[in-house]
């Protein structure tokens, strides 16, 4: 069980799409896309082809981008809360002074990646964190924003007890 000691805290898990950038020894500029190690080709900047460009464009943006993840899932769940059953046109999360939208919530909560054994140092580890766990669908369901902060303040911290009984940092 690792301490709280060495139990780094990221308050944002995002994986820019730059980082997805690569280089030959001679510095010179590779397809982002990825095993492509052709290097880029005008008019592209970035990529060697516009079969990788759009390849990992679309790639990037459906795994990457938390509004699109909060969407799919707000779609796959009806636009229904999971806790009070309440159904709200996606159109409502932004009636915000009835305090009734919808929000996207993870099961486990992100800061307990660590737990899990993933990590967020290098590309690699950040990608498959994120796939994996920060933006898995079994990890991630609708609720209203009024469940969701109960949730936040009752239940998260009997979670993290469940995970790891001796962090009382949460
Ligand atoms: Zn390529
Ligand atoms: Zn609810």
């Amino acid at each position: 069980m690792p301490s709280k000691f060495n139990f780094p805290k990221i308050s944002n898990f995002i994986v820019y799409i730059h980082e997805f950038d690569k280089f030959d020894e001679s510095g010179n500029q590779k397809c982002r896309n990825h095993n492509c190690m052709k290097s880029v080709c005008k008019p592209f900047r970035k990529y060697c082809s516009k079969k990788c460009s759009i390849q990992f464009t679309k790639w990037y943006n459906a795994n990457f981008y938390w509004r699109n993840i909060r969407n799919q899932v707000l779609k796959r769940d009806n636009y229904t809360c999971q806790i009070c059953g309440i159904v709200l046109h996606r159109k409502k999360r932004f009636n915000k002074p009835l305090k009734n939208w919808l929000e996207c919530d993870h099961i486990i909560p992100k800061s307990y990646y660590y737990h899990l054994g993933y990590q967020f140092d290098t590309l690699d580890n950040k990608v498959k964190t994120i796939l994996e766990f920060i933006h898995n669908g079994n990890n991630l369901r609708t609720l209203c924003y009024k469940c969701h902060k109960n949730l936040s303040a009752n239940v998260v911290s009997d979670r993290s007890k469940l995970l790891n009984p001796y962090d009382d940092t949460n």
